[in-house]
């Protein structure tokens, strides 16, 4: 899927506001999970290293129940920053209430990026 159809995708699930900000509307999106945090799990799996024996959780770049639709401004701000110190818990609130909708692990429940990695990669993960 481009990433034009994953935004208009994205919008038909939280509306067509920034899931941030709420002022304007999103013409993009974020990962909740960063990137580079991706990347980095999946990278430490390649290496057949004696230290990292336990598989870390894997997620694919665009995975739909991993992104959120913002504005250009916001998704600036959220580059390398928490989501959870970055979004207020009212409009995290908001969000939930979609994903719920979707059966996609809820960011409150999860309560930390480390567990929502965890639970993003186990579809049937009930909270
Ligand atoms: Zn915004």
């Amino acid at each position: 899927m481009n990433k034009v159809n994953l935004l208009s995708e994205l919008q038909s699930i939280y509306g067509a506001q920034c899931q941030i900000c709420n002022r304007v509307g999103a013409n993009t999106f974020i990962s909740l999970i960063p990137l580079q945090v991706i990347r980095y799990a999946r990278n430490l799996n390649k290496r057949k290293n004696r230290r990292h024996k336990r598989k870390l959780p894997e997620i694919a770049n665009y995975q739909i129940n991993n992104l959120l639709p913002v504005c250009n401004q916001c998704q600036v701000k959220q580059f390398n920053s928490d989501i959870y110190k970055l979004i207020s818990l009212h409009q995290l609130e908001v969000i939930d209430k979609q994903r719920q909708k979707h059966g996609y692990p809820e960011l409150l429940a999860a309560g930390n990026i480390r567990t929502l990695h965890r639970l993003l990669i186990n579809k049937d993960n009930h909270i």
